[in-house]
């Protein structure tokens, strides 16, 4: 089983850190470190980044729930993002939740990414029963391929206060089980200190990084370690 190592840059970046990004993977031990990486990057670097390693797989950080083009001033829409290599879209984060996201909209987000193909990866907390919605649960049933769950405690982002690896573990299976999804991941305050440990753990399919993916160095050491993981579990 691959484990995926996916960048969240949140409002950070620069062409720069793409072309630092670009150089740096062709220092990779091999393809497989390189396919189990997505960067999460704001949008506007995205076509270049395409451009310039179209072997890198892309996610965006939203989407709009209106799909092809129109009159939606502001709005990119998941097939917008499909057209530049865009591969999955990081939804309900708590960053948005936190400004007013409700479980509606993000639901409206979740079927236009996955009516256009999208790989979604919806971000939920310990509160996820209230969070995931019959209607998302619906969503989740019907594409439990093209959804990966994201468990992240608010508590552990950006502060380096992680859970102990059996909370990550006993959410993480519970997930599983209740949702019938075949991927889960875990984010917050994951470095090249931790990463190993917790992408040991069966039920964890990959991570989400913030703060830490800032760093080609950390994001290198990360990938390193998934590659390591992934001979423990195929
Ligand atoms: C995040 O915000 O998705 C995240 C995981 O952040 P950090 O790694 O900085 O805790």
């Amino acid at each position: 089983m691959s484990k995926l190592v996916v960048c969240n840059w949140k409002m950070n970046g620069s062409i720069q850190l793409v072309d630092s990004c670009v150089s740096a993977m062709a220092y990779l031990p091999n393809d497989v470190a390189l396919r189990n990486l997505v960067i999460a990057m704001p949008d506007i670097f995205l076509a270049y980044a395409n451009s310039m390693e179209p072997r890198f797989k892309l996610a965006a950080q939203d989407c709009s729930v209106y799909g092809g083009s129109g009159a939606h001033t502001g709005e990119v829409s998941a097939d917008m993002l499909m057209g530049v290599g865009v591969k999955y879209v990081i939804l309900g984060h708590s960053e948005r939740r936190s400004r007013g996201e409700d479980t509606e909209l993000i639901h409206a987000k979740l079927a236009s990414a996955v009516r256009c193909g999208i790989t979604a990866i919806l971000c939920v907390s310990d509160d996820y029963e209230s969070q995931i919605t019959e209607q998302i649960e619906g969503l989740l049933q019907a594409h439990h391929d093209d959804v990966i769950l994201a468990y992240e405690p608010v508590s552990a982002i950006g502060t380096g206060r992680l859970p102990g690896v059996g909370d990550i573990q006993r959410v993480a299976a519970c997930l599983r089980r209740r949702y019938v999804i075949s991927k889960v991941m875990y984010g917050g305050s994951v470095t090249s200190a931790n990463a190993l440990n917790i992408l040991k753990m069966d039920e964890i399919s990959g991570v989400l990084v913030g703060g830490a993916s800032l760093k080609v160095d950390e994001v290198s050491a990360i990938l390193a370690a998934a590659s390591q993981c992934m001979s423990y579990s195929t």
